[in-house]
């Protein structure tokens, strides 16, 4: 769930997602001049990284993905 994965060979380090998540989720590593996924817990699916992204390089999983915990 949430931001799943950013395929590094398609990134070209723009920053876009960067500066487009809402809750600071994203970095840009600039020495590869790649993004990279650093707060992973504050994700909250909403997908604009994955829409704004120029390359298509990133991937979230919607929350209705997510696996219910059966109780029994
Ligand atoms: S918007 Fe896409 S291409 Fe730009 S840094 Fe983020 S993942 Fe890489
Ligand atoms: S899905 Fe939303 S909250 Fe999660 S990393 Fe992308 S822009 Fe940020």
């Amino acid at each position: 769930m949430g931001i799943s994965y950013i395929d590094v060979a398609l990134c070209n380090g723009c920053g876009i997602c960067v500066k487009h998540c809402p809750l600071d989720v994203i970095r840009v590593d600039k020495q590869r001049r790649k993004a990279i996924i650093k707060y992973l817990r504050d994700c909250q699916s909403c997908a604009l990284c994955e829409e704004d992204c120029p390359e298509h390089a990133i991937y979230v999983t919607p929350w209705r993905e997510r696996r219910l915990v059966a109780p029994w």
